[in-house]
């Protein structure tokens, strides 16, 4: 059985993938979440439990391969492939743009599922969609740990996340956080490593 959604989100807070404080985000902006989604695919046990949510939605579906944008999509685009018993491949950036190397291929035909960690503008999984269609390949679906879209990314074949974690922020002239006088941390600052 994959895990609900408040099992989910137990484990990305023991894991410390979700935070939950006072963040200044790499935009500018202030929220009361941080998430790391490599937090908590350092533990295979877990990464199994979240990424079978993916699986076991596709697991019906007729799929050749998995791919997955570098890097954060690789572990997750790995272990879905492991459950469902297929090939797995990723495409990585070289210059500017995602593409297949290392001998990957895509035959035309072929049907692919692409899987990604976290999807907030779902760039990195169109150029990835892109790659496929442009081999001759069938994109089948897409699943993500994930979705940060706040609903707003939509890939135009069947998708499942294994959470959807809207993005709250404020400005920091608005932000209800600093009117408290909570101090803001950076992520990945030592304050908050654990
Ligand atoms: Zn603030």
């Amino acid at each position: 059985m994959p895990l609900t959604d408040n099992e989910t989100m137990e484990i990305f807070l023991k894991t410390g993938a979700l935070l939950q404080g006072h963040f200044l985000l790499t935009s500018g902006r202030h929220s009361n979440q941080y998430f790391q989604c490599a937090k908590v695919l350092q533990y295979m046990n877990y990464t199994e439990l979240i990424c079978n949510k993916i699986a076991d939605y596709f697991k019906n579906y007729e799929i050749d391969t998995v791919i997955a944008p570098a890097i954060g999509g690789i572990v997750v685009g790995q272990e879905v492939a492991r459950q469902l018993g297929k090939k797995s491949i990723f495409a990585e950036r070289e210059d500017k743009n995602l593409t297949l190397r290392r001998g990957f291929s895509i035959q035309p035909g072929e049907k692919v599922l692409v899987c990604e960690d976290v999807v907030t503008t779902g760039g990195s999984v169109f150029e990835v969609i892109d790659i496929v269609r442009e081999n001759g390949g069938e994109v089948v679906g897409v699943g993500m740990i994930v979705d940060r879209s706040n609903g707003n990314v939509l890939f135009g074949v069947p998708q499942v996340s294994a959470l959807k974690l809207d993005v709250v922020s404020y400005s920091p002239n608005e932000c209800p956080l600093c009117k408290e006088n909570i101090p803001v941390v950076k992520p990945g600052s030592r304050k908050i490593s654990k």
